[in-house]
């Protein structure tokens, strides 16, 4: 990787965006190489660095796909099911517990 063009603070040239600009539009680098710099000089002291990242080069943000969500779901409902009673508790079982209430507490539950 060559020297990277370096910007001016508040110069940088339209299209481009550091991650946290690209991540407010939806965006992420995709995997793209910093494509310039901007630093900000500070008295006495190194300039701060920003890395920018070509806006036509980004990717949107990964969408969750039904399979992942799906997989999500699946972990969720395990962690709410009470290995007791093997019911869905409805919350995740506190690992305090490691049952849910109506196990762990068996006379509550009548009241
Ligand atoms: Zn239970």
């Amino acid at each position: 990787m060559g020297a990277l063009p370096v910007f001016r603070w508040r110069l940088a040239p339209d299209g481009y965006a550091t991650r946290r600009q690209l991540r407010a539009r939806g965006l992420r680098p995709g995997g793209q190489q910093v494509a310039a710099q901007l630093e900000r000089p500070r008295r006495r002291r190194e300039p701060l660095v920003a890395y920018l990242y070509r806006i036509d080069a980004a990717k949107p943000v990964r969408p969750m796909t039904p399979a992942k969500r799906a997989a999500l779901a699946k972990a969720n409902a395990a962690r709410r099911r009470c290995p007791e009673c093997g019911r869905d508790a409805g919350y995740v079982i506190p690992v305090s517990l490691g049952m849910c209430v109506s196990c762990a507490f068996p006379d509550s539950s009548a009241a």
